[in-house]
């Protein structure tokens, strides 16, 4: 038995060890002062400094949430850290703020149209705060009865004395209350509270932590007195959805558990319709606000013309989310058509979009963000072999040194060694081939490998 739930424990570890070692896990923010100026090296983040700090005014402008539908692109050569950027942008927001990431190939993947995937990623950035309120009283119980009926047929019934401030008020209990009763244990003497809108009743200690957690996550709680002297908590409760999730949940073909397995299919132009309608009325009661959101398209080259025009419109609407785009591609034709343009992108979408470079970095960085790494993946790497791999990744790529160190820790762990060395990093290098060097190995060897294309076919894909 003991056994088995060490065995869980481990497993439950070993999964948080994997998230933590995500390609971009070392990033916490972007790395900017007061002024919005980049730090050289903070939180994670390392040089690339006016893209970070351009990216800085991208994220002043999703707060102020006031310019709906502006789109960026981070234009880049390959691991320059355009992904980076856009995750230290995400950690960044608020907590309520939406973030989606998408690639522009996930548009082509799922069972639904290409304009409906767009449709949904826009929607899944755009957040509906909706502010509630619920009376909750306090008191402390004087007695609690519940009665099973006699026959065993039927609902349980029950009383609850409840001395409040100066009075004793007598509840008679109906189903939802008794069973809360019966969960919470509830006895005489006991301090409790009461949500009048739900009927869930909660012993106070609990309640407290509950609410401290609100706090954190942004429901207010206040105390008022009340005229006949009850002692009432009015909580004001927010909570923010996306306007796809109230898509989905109204949405009579999927039901809300489709949320759950993202199995959501298309949703019915009409409820989209229905929804904004009712958010515009909760607007202008002032029981909801919108928070435009983010949403990232990575390698947005993927996606074709009509993808692109249908960009280009649902910018104009005025619950738009900030769109961020990137790609590492120059000049190349736009998908679905044989026109080249910048990046693969139209030029009246490009027209409208703010442009921010990213640039290859100096070896100085490289070691830096290598040195982040080191650190992220619990890897001890001698100063002389920090050296050498920063040389192979200026020479090779950053993503390819990267890689390395988890190789060569596990070759420096082989041989007990508490740190990785110069060696360990050769053997690595030669064990596992960069780009550069596999292209290298299947010109020598091409005859050798099934499928081989024309000698004058272009190796480069789409
Ligand atoms: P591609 O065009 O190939 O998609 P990219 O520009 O999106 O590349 P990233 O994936 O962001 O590149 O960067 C490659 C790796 O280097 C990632 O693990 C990323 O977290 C890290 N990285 C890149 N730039 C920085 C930086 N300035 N500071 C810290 N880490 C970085």
């Amino acid at each position: 038995m003991a056994a088995a739930a060490a065995a869980k424990i481990a497993e439950v570890r070993e999964t948080t060890r994997v998230e933590r070692i995500g390609a971009h896990s070392h990033i916490r923010g972007l790395g900017l002062n007061d002024s919005l100026e980049a730090r050289h090296v903070s939180q994670g983040m390392v040089g690339q400094m006016s893209a970070r700090r351009a990216t800085g005014l991208v994220l002043q402008m999703v707060r102020d949430g006031r310019i709906a539908g502006r789109a960026v692109l981070l234009a880049g050569q390959p691991g320059t850290g355009k992904t980076a950027i856009a995750t230290a942008l995400a950690a960044s927001l608020g907590y309520d703020t939406p973030f989606t990431s998408m690639a522009g190939s996930e548009i082509y993947s799922l069972e639904m149209s290409k304009t409906e995937a767009l449709t949904q990623a826009i929607r899944k950035s755009i957040g509906v705060r909706i502010k509630e309120e619920s009376e909750i009283i306090e008191g402390e119980v004087v007695e609690v009865q519940v009665e099973r009926p006699a026959t065993g047929v039927g609902s349980k019934v029950g009383k609850l004395i409840l001395k409040t401030t100066d009075m004793e008020t007598v509840y008679d209990l109906g189903g939802k209350m008794i069973d809360s009763i019966l969960k919470e244990k509830v006895q005489s003497g006991d301090v409790i509270t009461i949500d009048k809108a739900t009927g869930k009743i909660s012993r106070l200690g609990r309640s407290f932590a509950r609410a401290r957690d609100y706090d954190a996550t942004g429901h207010q709680t206040r105390f008022v007195q009340c005229p006949e002297g009850e002692l009432q908590k009015r909580k004001e409760v927010v909570h923010t959805v996306t306007l796809h999730e109230i898509d989905v949940i109204n949405s009579r073909t999927h039901g809300f558990l489709a949320l759950f397995s993202g199995d959501t299919g298309e949703i019915k132009p009409e409820v989209r319709e229905q929804i904004n309608g009712k958010v515009a009325e909760w607007r202008e009661e002032g029981k909801a606000e919108i928070i435009p959101g983010v949403l990232f398209i990575d390698e947005v080259h993927m996606l074709d013309i009509e993808c692109f025009s249908f960009l280009n419109r649902a910018l104009e609407n005025e619950m738009a989310p900030i769109v961020i785009m990137a790609t590492n591609r120059g000049i190349t034709r736009i998908r679905g058509t044989n026109y080249k343009s910048p990046h693969g992108i139209p030029l009246d979408l490009l027209d409208r979009m703010i442009i921010v470079p990213t640039k290859p970095y100096e070896e100085k960085e490289l070691r830096e963000i290598l040195s982040i790494r080191c650190e992220e993946e619990d890897c001890q790497m001698t100063d002389n072999a920090l050296t050498v791999l920063t040389r192979i990744a200026k020479e090779t790529s950053l993503r390819y040194g990267m890689q390395l160190i988890m190789t060569s820790y596990l070759i420096a762990k082989r041989r007990k060694a508490p740190e990785v060395d110069v060696d360990d990093i050769k053997r690595a290098y030669t064990l596992f081939f960069d780009d550069g060097r596999s292209v290298q190995f299947l010109r020598e060897y091409q005859q050798e490998f099934l499928f081989n294309a024309d000698d004058d076919a272009q190796m480069e894909v789409e």
